[in-house]
């Protein structure tokens, strides 16, 4: 089957997953504080109507997934899903990205279901700087599941911390250590304009370069990794005496559009080429009023032949897209 490219030669293997809009706390660089309306529960996808879109896309090239949200958690039988993913033939890879606060209780599950590859969202070594952040309590939760997924197998351990200024200066150090003590990388992600409140400005976004020299300055000196990936979004480093990883994920400083491998699926149906679109593309009617196989690779096939070059974050003429990270699923 032909593969999934664009307009501009890029080739579609990653397919992210949103599994709900909820979530359990309130990070204020996504949501908003209170007064959150949540999709009802009839849009939502089902496990089974998911797990028929991936079927139907797979033969497209589809080899990587990542399941997110809102909290991906919150859907407490995310396992079912996983266990139904993983026998998807030509599926090689499944990965969620989580707050970590439900974690401890459902690592194993998950890991025996068949996830391998967890991403948690973590931006302070604090709990007061954390509910700073989420303006909810829950630090001690989420250390709690990394210990978990450790013990249940898990491996890679990322942790992502959004890059923030005013907040995230004064956990670069301890992130530093953290990362050589547990052996989980650590990536700092650029603050981008997808929050709920709109209060964005290319001005709070604390840069990938300024957090590379208060690590050399605070530990030791930090040394990009040999061989990676150049579709990853994320350039990795390794400290200097080869004990502890860094990546940075610079997608304000430096945007890797072009080497951009990714689309979305909404957790109530809808398709989006890129995290900035301004468009969409309705599967979820498709695939309950009888859409055929075909017909919904077709619609795949347009939207993603329709993306654009490239974010324009950096550009005067830039919208911010009308659904928040929490919305579209990160
Ligand atoms: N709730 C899960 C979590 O937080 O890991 C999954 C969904 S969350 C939307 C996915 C990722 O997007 C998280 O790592 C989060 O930190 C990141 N994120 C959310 N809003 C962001 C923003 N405005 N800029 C950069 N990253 C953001
Ligand atoms: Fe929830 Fe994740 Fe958004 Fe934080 S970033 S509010 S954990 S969805």
């Amino acid at each position: 089957m032909t593969p999934l490219v664009d307009s501009f030669g890029r080739v579609h293997n990653n397919l992210r997953i949103s599994v709900t809009d909820r979530c359990n706390i309130r990070c204020f660089y996504c949501m908003p504080a209170d007064n959150v309306q949540f999709m009802a529960k009839e849009k939502l996808l089902a496990f089974e109507e998911i797990e028929r879109f991936v079927r139907i896309v797979q033969p497209m090239g589809i080899d990587k997934l990542r399941l997110t949200g809102g909290e991906p958690l919150v859907r407490r039988d995310l396992s079912t899903l996983i266990a139904k993913l993983s026998r998807i033939e030509g599926i090689k890879d499944i990965g969620i990205t989580t707050n970590g606060i439900l974690l401890a209780e459902q690592a194993q599950d998950l890991y025996d279901a068949g996830l391998r590859r967890l991403n948690v969202s973590l931006d302070a070594l604090s709990a007061e700087k954390f509910k700073q952040v989420t303006r909810r309590e829950g630090y001690e939760k989420v250390i709690e599941g990394i210990h978990a997924a450790k013990a249940a197998g898990f491996d890679p351990i990322k942790i992502n911390a959004v890059s923030i200024k005013g907040i995230t200066e004064e956990e670069i150090v301890p992130f530093g250590h953290f990362a050589r003590e547990t052996g989980c990388e650590v990536r700092f992600i650029e603050y981008m304009p997808l929050d709920a409140d709109a209060a964005w400005e290319r001005e709070k976004v604390l840069f990938a370069d300024e957090i590379i020299d208060t690590l050399t300055t605070g530990i030791r000196p930090l040394v990009p990794l040999a061989n990676q990936d150049p579709r990853a979004p994320a350039t990795d480093y390794e400290f200097d005496d080869g004990i502890g990883r860094i990546g940075f994920i610079a997608s304000v400083s430096k945007p890797f559009c072009m080497s951009c491998n990714r689309f979305r699926l909404t957790a109530d149906g809808k398709i989006r080429n890129c995290l900035f679109s301004l468009e969409e593309t309705d599967i979820r009617t498709m695939l309950r009023d009888g859409g055929d196989d075909e017909g919904i690779r077709q619609a795949v096939r347009e939207s993603i032949g329709a993306k654009k070059e490239g974010h324009e974050i950096n550009m005067a003429s830039f919208v911010q897209p009308e659904r928040p990270m929490y919305s579209i699923g990160g």
